[in-house]
């Protein structure tokens, strides 16, 4: 235990000391504000607030016998108690029992450690031996009376608590609380045995207070049978919740899109009028999306394909489908730059056959906005392409038939089911680049259909990718030099540093300037996020049209940006970058058919850390790898952003290690929705009460 850890364990905190004397209700209020700040709001929060680790006070050590730098619990008579000043104040207490004396050292101290120290009390005192120069003493110990009670019989636990908290009062709550109101068990009986299982107050009880001699390794990694049981629930719970979004959306009326040789065959005149052919995997997808399109309940479609792998074709194929028979189609991207980048690439493509579409985010001027929200309200615009500014409440389509989210993980869950609406919903068409490994699309997105383009277009080359300490930076210099005297351009990327916008610019802006100087013949442009947008696109107008040679840019260019042409990059500081950041701005590169290069600069010296991660980047071109290994390197919390996909991540259950559990919690969902739709609607309610009220919306 640290330091600190041991101060919450003994200190008596004052506010709460002083909330006592100022009555019941005050101290109640208190703490409950304290709870809620270690997120603990109903009671079955608290039975869930299972203690960070075990304190063995079945036994009693002979002052004599006590080790310097061991816990232990020895009970002794106070022989003298005082005040002292060394440095500062502090309560120092002398103990005797028949076999030595122990000095108790309290460097923070209450009238009631006093009161408790009084000479002639026997006390009960528990912490960690140090050796003084005049014997043994502990520094804030645990201390109790010993008259009140005989040794426990079980560990005594020892929550995670939060300053201002004693632990006395969070062990006596939930204690109130096991005896009390775990009898209901969500898990009927049969399932519970059928998975053979233990039954919920057993498992609490266990967990709560383990009987001495248990194996606290296997408790504390969460390996012990009596963990399984909470596990289970939780996957369960999951896997209720995602199968129940889906049945809910099933019983929703769909736009009924179908293709219509007798109208306009726009999906036809797109297909012959796009520069390539579709490859046979993109084909595959897009009859996944026509047979979703035309069911009759709402599609709920993830396309995964990695970056570059041609993903919006298939979005403007579904779009233009939407709207020959007669829908409006959406399509959300997460910046406004990707907005952009889309709103004129398929403009490009659906301008010819004169469909009138509408660009919509947060910046337009309000002439501009009013009349786009009218056109899509009046139904003259038959595609909308924008940021999250679509989701906005003014936004009103005539007749909404497909959403497409683009980049859909950097949205929530709110705003990917706002699109929707009660008892209708449009088609939902999602595209990512992020891979999710088999484990997490099996527990997060259970409720979505996968599709996957898992081949890129023919003739592109692996982009090569170098790694390169910044003490080289001429030779990447001289690499820019040649390929941009064959005609090709380059991104210079810098890293987005989080605090703030303007210091991520001034990175941008010192890198611009430096490169500027160094290659002094070339075009070279900037491109950062505090510029205005319409300088932004301007900037951004000019690199696709080959007007700027080299683009200084933050991550504003991560996502989507597509300028084949742009066949060199080079990453600043590629160390700062997360994977799958590195491997998205990677994939900005080797679009068209020339090998690209990647430079990842880097600062000497790497930590292993950073060398690792590299390294992965270094080694594979393939994004589900990458996405493997980050994975690994990180846990599935941080993989996919905390709650991005819309349900809490795992608190107990770890899907690498229980994916038996996650199948046995599979199927015994399915049984239960079935068999006892009640006990899986308090299952729910009871293990995710946010998603609860998702699906009851
Ligand atoms: P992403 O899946 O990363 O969104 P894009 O849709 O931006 O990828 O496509 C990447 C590039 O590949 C674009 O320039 C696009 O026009 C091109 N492309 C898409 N499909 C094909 C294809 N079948 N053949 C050749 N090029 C294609
Ligand atoms: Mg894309």
């Amino acid at each position: 235990m640290s330091a600190s850890q041991r101060a919450l364990v003994t200190r008596e905190p004052t506010r709460l000391r002083a909330a006592r004397f100022g009555g019941q209700a005050r101290a109640g209020a208190r703490a409950a504000q304290l709870l809620q700040k270690l997120g603990l709001t109903r009671d079955w929060d608290l039975l869930l607030h299972t203690p960070q680790r075990y304190r063995d006070e079945s036994t009693l050590t002979a002052i004599r016998d006590l080790v310097p730098g061991e816990e232990a619990q020895v009970e002794a008579v106070v022989e003298a108690c005082q005040v002292v000043f060394r440095g500062r104040r502090q309560l120092v207490a002398t103990l005797r029992d028949g076999s030595g004396e122990l000095i108790v050292r309290l460097l923070h101290f209450f009238p009631s450690h006093q009161t408790l120290l009084e000479a002639g009390r026997r006390i009960r005192a528990m912490g960690v031996v140090r050796g003084g120069w005049a014997g043994v003493e502990m520094v804030h110990p645990q201390l109790r009376a010993a008259d009140d009670a005989a040794l426990p019989d079980r560990l005594t636990p020892v929550y995670p608590t939060t300053e201002g908290l004693p632990q006395a009062w969070i062990r006596r709550r939930i204690d109130r609380l096991l005896a009390t109101a775990v009898q209901d068990d969500t898990l009927p009986e049969a399932v519970r045995i059928e998975h053979g299982l233990p039954d919920l107050a057993t498992v609490l009880r266990f967990l709560h207070h383990p009987p001495l001699r248990t194996d606290l390794q296997a408790l504390a990694e969460r390996r012990h049978p009596m963990w399984e049981r909470l596990k289970f629930d939780e996957l369960l719970a999951q896997q209720l919740a995602l199968r129940r979004a889906r049945q809910e959306r099933q019983r929703r009326a769909a736009p009924a899109v179908q293709a219509d040789a007798d109208r306009a065959g726009l999906t036809g005149k797109l297909l012959r009028s796009l520069p390539f052919a579709l490859t046979a995997a993109q084909r595959r997808v897009w009859a996944e999306v026509e047979r979703d399109l035309a069911a009759s309940v709402p599609m709920n479609r993830l396309i995964q394909g990695d970056v570059g792998s041609g993903k919006t074709v298939i979005a403007a194929l579904a779009a233009a489908r939407a709207i020959e028979s007669g829908w409006q189609a959406a399509l959300m991207a997460p910046t406004e730059l990707l907005a952009e980048q889309h709103f004129l690439r398929i403009e490009q493509w659906l301008a010819p056959l004169e469909i009138e579409a509408v660009w919509l985010t947060g910046r337009l001027r309000a002439a501009e906005r009013r009349s786009a929200l009218q056109a899509l309200q009046q139904g003259r615009a038959r595609l909308a392409i924008g940021t999250h500014a679509l989701v906005q409440r003014e936004v009103r389509f005539a007749n909404l038939g497909l959403a497409i989210v683009d980049e859909q993980h950097r949205f929530g869950v709110a705003q990917r089911l706002a699109l929707r609406d009660a008892a209708f919903a449009p088609h939902l068409l999602m595209l990512s680049a992020t891979p999710i490994p088999r484990t997490l699309a099996m527990t997060y997105l259970a409720d979505l259909d996968v599709s996957v383009i898992d081949r890129l277009p023919p003739g592109r080359q692996p982009v090569a990718t170098k790694l390169v300490a910044r003490r080289r930076r001429d030779e990447v210099l001289q690499k820019i030099r040649a390929e941009v005297g064959a005609g090709r351009q380059a991104y210079w990327v810098c890293p987005s540093i989080e605090e703030g916008k303007n210091t991520e610019a001034s990175a941008a802006i010192r890198v611009f300037e430096d490169t500027r100087a160094s290659l002094p013949e070339l075009r070279i442009g900037l491109l950062h996020g505090a510029l205005a947008p319409r300088e932004r696109s301007a900037v951004m107008q000019s690199f696709v049209q080959g007007q700027i040679d080299v683009l200084v840019a933050t991550t504003v260019v991560e996502v989507g940006v597509d300028v084949p042409n742009a066949n060199v990059m080079v990453i600043e500081d590629a160390e700062r970058f997360g994977l799958a950041t590195l491997h998205q701005l990677r994939g900005r590169i080797g679009r068209g058919t020339q090998r690209g290069a990647c430079v990842l600069l880097y600062d000497e010296p790497l930590s292993e850390a950073a060398r690792e991660r590299l390294k992965i980047v270094f080694d594979s071109n393939d994004g589900f790898e990458i996405a493997r290994q980050d994975l690994r390197l990180r846990g599935p919390g941080e993989f996919l952003g905390a709650r991005q996909w819309g349900l809490p991540l795992l608190r107990f259950a770890d899907l690498e290690r229980d994916q038996q559990l996650l199948e046995r919690a599979r199927q015994a969902a399915a049984a239960l929705l079935l068999q006892h739709p009640q006990a899986a609607r308090r299952h729910v309610q009871r293990w995710l009460p946010q998603a609860t009220e998702f699906l009851d919306a």
